[in-house]
């Protein structure tokens, strides 16, 4: 489980274990795969901690971050985390992000690119004649 990986090298970092700390571990767990945006954290923790600020949170999370317990992405202006730290590509689509786990495809893409990669974000603009009759209808004509 991600939580008690970083529980563990918390400890190990001689990181204290706060009621906050271990809220953001729970919270981050739960919702750690939708690749949560921080805003959608910070949201959920002040539900149970209502001071805790913004940059209280995004320090907690660098430190995370620093433990190799998570990524950031950047998509759309939105900063966002990924609990997944192997190479992986993130599918993103309607403003879901699915993980993709496909080693043979990261390294075809380091072949192509000539490099070593953490993330691969894919942005996918699919094909859905109702979704496009639905914007049609949309559409002042
Ligand atoms: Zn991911």
């Amino acid at each position: 489980m991600w939580k008690d990986l970083a529980i563990e090298r918390l400890r190990k970092s001689k990181f204290k274990l706060t009621p906050q700390r271990f809220k953001l571990l729970e919270i981050i767990e739960k919702i750690g795969y939708k690749h949560p945006t921080i805003c959608e954290v910070h949201e959920q923790i002040k539900l149970d901690f209502p001071t805790m600020s913004f940059s209280t949170l995004y320090s907690n999370i660098l430190n995370l971050k620093k433990l190799n317990l998570l990524e950031l992405l950047n998509l759309f202006g939105k900063t966002r985390i990924d609990i997944n730290v192997r190479p992986h590509i993130n599918i993103v689509e309607n403003g879901i992000v699915r993980d993709l786990n496909d080693d043979e495809l990261i390294e075809k893409i380091e072949e192509k690119i000539g490099r070593k990669v953490k993330i691969v974000n894919v942005i996918v603009e699919s094909e859905c004649i109702k979704c496009e009759k639905d914007l049609y209808m949309l559409s002042p004509l």
